[in-house]
């Protein structure tokens, strides 16, 4: 394995360089986009859900074969919320909301355009909105997940590197060949193309 860095994990998947959901459609608006004729797509919001759980699945896998740690090691319940405002994104957010509630991946998703019922879910986003005339809903999925992709890296590398797989870091690949004998080489291909950074 070749990485550029002095260390894997330090790009995306550091805890500090993403948002750290796991990307299951439960909060993030951009899987429901909305149609010109006004309903709301969930097609992308369903299957983005399926491949988390198949993730979930994986990860278990590796828990189970002692591969990885214990699942607090990397991923912990946290509930996902979308937060809105203004007439037409509360509009979005009730027509998102009510198409994806009747699926059984999103059937636990509660929808609040009520002050109180938002403030027992996210106090400090509403203490100054209490009183607000401005209409603002909330979406909450009490079974959403942080994950600590950086953690489930360093985990993954050191299973890796006690099976005797090279990581070299401070490298960086530069350049491809594909090698004439086939797949079984393009590995030798990328170490002999990649040349120490300094
Ligand atoms: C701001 C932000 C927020 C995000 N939020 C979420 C989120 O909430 N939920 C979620 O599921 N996903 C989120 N993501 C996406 C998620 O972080 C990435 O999909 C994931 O971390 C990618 O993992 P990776 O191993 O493919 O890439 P990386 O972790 O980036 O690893 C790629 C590695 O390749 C190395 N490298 C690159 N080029 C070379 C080269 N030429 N030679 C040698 N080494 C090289 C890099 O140094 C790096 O270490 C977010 C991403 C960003 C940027």
């Amino acid at each position: 394995m070749i990485e550029r860095l002095s260390d894997v994990a330090q790009e995306s998947s550091n805890a500090w360089n993403n948002a750290g959901t796991g990307h299951a459609a439960l909060c993030e608006l951009n899987y429901t986009p909305e149609s010109p004729d006004g309903s709301v797509e969930i097609d992308k919001a369903i299957s983005i859900n399926e491949q988390f759980q198949l993730s979930r699945q994986f990860w278990s896998s590796l828990v189970e074969k002692g591969v990885i740690n214990e699942p607090d090691t990397f991923i912990n319940a946290i509930p996902h919320m979308t937060f809105v405002r203004g007439e037409t994104n509360v509009a979005y957010l009730k027509k998102r909301y009510e198409k994806l509630v009747q699926q059984v991946l999103f059937a636990d998703m509660e929808y609040s355009e009520d002050s109180r019922v938002i403030n027992t879910w996210a106090p400090l986003l509403m203490q100054r909105r209490l009183k607000a005339d401005e209409p603002f809903a909330a979406t909450r999925v009490v079974g959403g997940t942080d994950v600590d992709f950086g953690a489930l890296t360093r985990q993954l590398f050191d299973h890796l590197r006690s099976e005797g797989v090279q990581v070299r870091t401070d490298t960086e690949v530069r350049n491809l060949k594909r090698s004439a004998t086939g797949p079984g080489r393009s590995s030798t291909a990328a170490r002999s193309a990649a040349r120490p950074d300094g």
